[in-house]
């Protein structure tokens, strides 16, 4: 038999805890990368969970794996993504406490899928009834459904989430669900019209050209992806991994499952199908320089009829823009290049609102009907921290994202740690971290944060641009610790930033951001007389995300910046009020490969995910702490007077046993209800002489 020591030499400790040298990242990638080779993708940071995906099938996900971590205390069993479904399931049943299980990690790194995982677990373990099935069915069949929508072949996934996810499932008082409720963050709208070598627009667009060839022929879609714009820019149109035509069927499927009515279904197909062909109308300069449609482009009437809008005003809507001026409404004639703005706004537009609707659709059909009362387990699966080559507003706003849910992880972990320690009675010694609230502030503070500063740009009239924008940016927070520009001159690197740049230093590394495209995507306005084109359709979902109330207002809608922030704290208040679980997911090498363990790339998510901090903060009294009972129960052996039994008071119990393994206060300390042990080398002690 292997002893102890050589087991914990092959696979590493379970828990980064109990690294003896806990601030080194030497060790703890020594230890992630063990386990990796071992096929152990999981260890806990304390109660937190650090994912490495395997890029495999692993066999540790079935039902029987399912009912072994059922019911069964955290620390009994070696870590697994059930064992902290369960805990927080458990919690939230017999306490009543509302749970979230926020999933962190960058893309490619396992997020979605571990919450798949949790997701099948709480289906699997929660009882089951009728009505209940119902539910799960509904839940379950969710995620191909907004997956075809939302996600999208990529260069690092294959089925990436273009879209941050926050679910919510409702339980009854016996813990079985019954209901749901799903928000979405900021889609990736621009994939519509464009996607980089390599990468496809989403999956939805390719699944509807293999569905069969009544319903195509009905859409007017006789052409392969190659043919259409739209999806053929990434030169990228089919994945060997992907199979559109079964994930299509998947998908009817689903939606039938969740309730959508065939015509709802089909008002669905017909505007993919208007927006692939949309993507194929082109423009010619008339003598006058203005754009007119292109023989060789789509037909108008074909889209029209598929949007159910009026022909004559889509027409009017892709070459003309309409201008308001005291009183009067006039038409004036777009250019070639204003025409495929317009153009690819109104794809972006009507593709973004759609999902819109969906969610809520879906929301309709999860929801709860009885008025029973009801405990959250909320889910959140979003997009992690971004450095690309290029970076623009999107990988701003995901950056930004990052900054305020590692706030809210730092802040709730210390809360938790000091809590435990009042709670115990044991003192508590204050640590040292980095808060990186100047980071967030730096992005939302009202009037100098960027965000505001960028709105004012937005609303000024007169002569705006991207540069402008940059320029007014470096007046107002240009002496910032964490802004730099090409201009500050205290900063070392500044010779590697362009004039059309400004960095962030996030707590996770410094990003360069290109300012192309800042003001636009901000702004986000649609030609009116496009808005008016769509207003007037007779499809059931495009006559409701396009209400002719709109039309009427006179109110400018929030800017993109804004609404996202806004809906980033709203959910930071959503999370605020429920107890966290942590899922920090990691992926092993850039190449989606089982097997290896690029140390670079690791090192850099560990940093990223602030792992070494969390690991700090968590060790910062004791390495280990558990109730008395469940400690007596696995070490009483170790003493005469508590084997087999004690039967006197607990803490009393484990103070004898200590005491006679010569174990003193400097090695342990007795809270409350549980005992704290300071250095990993007493627990390795215990465990050592278990095994004698
Ligand atoms: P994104 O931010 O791009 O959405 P993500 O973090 O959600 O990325 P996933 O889509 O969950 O990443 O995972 C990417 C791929 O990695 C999956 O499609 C799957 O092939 C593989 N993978 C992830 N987790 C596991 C796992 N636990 N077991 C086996 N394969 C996995
Ligand atoms: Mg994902």
């Amino acid at each position: 038999m292997e002893s102890a020591l050589s087991v914990r030499d092959k696979i590493g400790v379970e828990d980064f805890v109990l690294l003896e040298d806990f601030r080194s990242e030497e060790a703890f990638m020594e230890n992630l990368r063990k386990r990796f080779k071992e096929k152990l993708i999981y260890t806990y940071i304390g109660s937190v969970l650090v994912s490495v995906n395997p890029y495999r099938q692993l066999n540790i996900y079935g039902t029987e794996t399912m009912e072994q971590y059922r019911g069964v205390d955290f620390y009994e069993l070696p870590p697994h993504i059930f064992a902290i479904s369960d805990t927080a399931y458990r919690a939230m049943r017999d306490e009543g406490r509302d749970q979230c299980v926020l999933i962190s990690g960058e893309s490619g790194a396992g997020k979605t899928e571990a919450s798949k995982k949790i997701l099948h677990y709480l289906a699997q373990c929660s009882s089951h009834k009728g009505e209940v099935d119902r539910v799960k069915d509904r839940l379950l069949q969710s995620n191909p459904v907004l997956e075809a929508f939302g996600n999208a072949k990529t260069n690092r996934n294959d089925n990436s989430s273009r879209f941050g996810k926050y679910m919510d499932i409702q339980f009854d008082f016996k813990g079985a669900p019954n209901g749901g409720h799903i928000k979405n963050y900021l889609l990736e709208k621009s994939r519509v019209i464009y996607q980089q070598k390599g990468e496809r627009n989403f999956h939805v667009f390719y699944q509807l050209l293999q569905a069969d060839a009544s319903l195509l022929s009905e859409l007017g879609l006789n052409g392969k992806a190659s043919d259409y714009h739209y999806l053929s820019q990434g030169d990228c149109t089919e994945v060997h991994s992907i199979n559109d035509r079964t994930d299509f069927l998947q998908v009817q499927k689903a939606l039938q499952v969740i309730g959508f009515l065939p015509e709802e279904a089909k008002a669905l197909w017909s505007i993919i199908a208007g927006i692939i062909l949309l993507g194929n109308v082109r423009f010619d300069a008339n003598p006058e320089g203005l754009a007119k449609f292109s023989e060789s482009g789509e037909s108008i009437a074909t889209i029209a009829k598929l949007f159910q809008c009026p022909q004559d005003k889509l027409e009017t809507a892709l070459t003309n823009r309409l201008i308001e001026a005291r009183q009067e409404k006039m038409l004036s004639p777009l250019t070639v290049e204003q025409a495929y703005y317009g153009r690819d706004a109104s794809a972006k537009a009507v593709y973004e609102r759609m999902f819109y609707w969906l969610v809520r659709r879906l929301n309709s059909s999860l929801e709860n009907k009885s008025k029973s009362r009801v405990t959250l387990m909320g889910l959140l699966d979003i997009y992690g921290f971004e450095i690309f080559e290029k970076n623009s507003f999107e990988q701003f706003c995901i950056n930004y994202c990052n900054e305020k849910l590692q706030q809210l992880f730092i802040e709730l972990t210390l809360k938790s740690e000091q809590e435990e320690y009042l709670n115990e009675g044991i003192k508590w010694e204050p640590i040292e971290y980095f808060n990186n609230k100047i980071i967030c502030d730096l992005v939302e503070e009202k009037h100098r944060g960027i965000i505001a500063v960028l709105d004012e740009e937005c609303l000024r009239p007169g002569d705006v641009s991207d540069e402008t924008f940059l320029a007014k940016l470096t007046a107002v927070v240009g002496t910032h610790a964490h802004f730099i520009t090409h201009e500050t001159s205290d900063y070392e690197g500044r010779k590697t930033i362009q004039r059309n740049e400004f960095r962030l230093r996030h707590y996770a590394g410094d990003v360069t951001y290109q300012i192309e495209g800042f003001v636009d995507k901000n702004n986000d306005l649609l030609y009116r007389s496009s808005k008016e084109a769509f207003s007037s359709s007779s499809n059931l979902v495009l006559s409701e995300v396009f209400p002719q109330s709109e039309l009427a207002s006179q109110k400018r809608p929030p800017t993109a910046g804004t609404q996202f922030k806004n809906s980033l704290s709203e959910l930071m208040e959503i999370l605020m009020s429920k107890e966290p679980s942590y899922v920090r997911c990691i992926k092993p090498n850039d190449n989606k490969q089982s097997g290896t363990f690029d140390e670079k790339v690791v090192r850099h998510q560990v940093k990223y995910l602030g792992l070494m901090e969390n690991l700090r903060v968590r060790r910062a009294g004791f390495c280990y702490r558990r109730v008395f009972e469940v400690f007596l129960q696995r070490y009483k052996p170790l003493c005469p007077a508590t084997w087999p039994i004690w039967d006197g008071e607990l803490s009393k119990g484990v103070d004898t046993l200590m005491t006679h393994l010569k174990l003193t206060s400097t090695d342990y300390s007795l809270g409350h209800t549980k005992v704290f042990i300071r250095f990993p080398k007493t627990l390795f002690k215990l465990e050592d002489l278990l095994e004698k």
